[in-house]
């Protein structure tokens, strides 16, 4: 029998918080920097994400830091956890890596440490993933998303050819959460107030008239309103799958690691719920 090759683990990044800045009440932005980033390089995709990795609590870790020895030596419930984060930004010059975090409550690991964290604290991650980028020959851009898109949304817009046709749409909590972007698009925002996560969002995507020609389009966030949007996007508009860039980042009620457990289940169910009223595949 043929000899499988070893899964190689890969190998993380260390940095230090460089600094850090409160964009809005709810989005707090953490720069990383240091030697440590000398190897790092992000492509083109304008929704390059990183996997942040947080040790278990009162476990100290062999240096060097090994992700195979670890998984190797330590019990499963003491292996880092990761949480996941969009580039915002990579200055190569500077080696200046910016992440923004949603401040979404005291639950979870990096929401409340981002909310903490100040300049000179290690951090371990790996990275970066990553596949959109705005298609240069689309007739027109459709972005919609929640907070956690948010840094994936700005990206994209600073990196739009001159002239694009673009509709997007951010749904935040309240208007003190509106930020400014270096582009010239305009951003219809979402106030939820009380409402539901993504209630705001799907009605506005349903309202729009869709310009005519093909769309490219980046919708991300909470599962729950991305399963609606693909929807209406692959089911009522017939937008082919390859013109769609769709996925849950985040699942209310879930944590990271129940989510992206049940995150393949899910994605395989609402394929088997729309795909069938869907145009095939050209
Ligand atoms: C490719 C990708 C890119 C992402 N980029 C970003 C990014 O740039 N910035 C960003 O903030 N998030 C981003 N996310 C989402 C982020 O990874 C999740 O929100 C993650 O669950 C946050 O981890 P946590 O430790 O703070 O909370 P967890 O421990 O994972 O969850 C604790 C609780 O908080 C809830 N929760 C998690 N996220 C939110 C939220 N945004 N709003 C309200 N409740 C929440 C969960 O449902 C759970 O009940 C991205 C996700 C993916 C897959």
């Amino acid at each position: 029998m043929a000899e499988r090759p070893a899964r190689r683990t890969p190998k993380p990044h260390s940095a230090r918080v460089v600094r850090t800045e409160r964009l809005t009440p709810h989005m707090h932005r953490v720069v990383l920097g240091g030697d440590g980033l000398a190897d790092f390089t992000a492509g083109t995709s304008t929704d390059h994400y990183v996997k942040l990795l947080f040790g278990a609590e009162g476990v100290t870790y062999p240096e060097p830091f090994d992700m195979a020895q670890i998984r190797e030596e330590f019990p499963r419930e003491q292996w880092p956890v990761t949480r996941t984060y969009t580039v915002r930004a990579w200055d190569p010059v500077l080696r200046e890596l910016t992440l923004d975090f949603v401040i979404h409550g005291d639950e979870g690991l990096a929401g409340p440490w981002a909310a903490r964290v100040r300049a000179g604290e290690l951090v371990r991650f790996l990275g970066p993933g990553g596949a959109y980028a705005p298609d240069t020959e689309a007739d027109w851009h459709l972005l919609a998303g929640d907070e956690s898109a948010l840094p994936a949304i700005a990206a994209s817009l600073e990196a739009m050819p001159d002239g694009a046709q673009v509709r997007a749409f951010v749904e935040v909590s309240g208007p003190e959460e509106e930020q400014k972007f270096d582009s010239d698009v305009e951003v219809v925002w979402l106030h939820r107030g009380d409402r539901p996560v993504g209630e705001a969002l799907v009605a506005a995507v349903q309202g729009l008239e869709f310009p005519a020609g093909r769309m490219h389009a980046f919708v991300h966030g909470e599962a729950g309103f991305v399963k609606e949007l693909r929807r209406l996007l692959r089911v009522e508009h017939q937008i082919p799958r390859e013109d769609i860039s769709i996925s849950g980042y985040w699942r209310l009620g879930h944590n990271e690691d129940g989510w992206q457990a049940a995150k393949r289940e899910w994605n395989a169910q609402v394929e088997a719920e729309q795909e069938e009223a869907s145009p095939p595949p050209v």
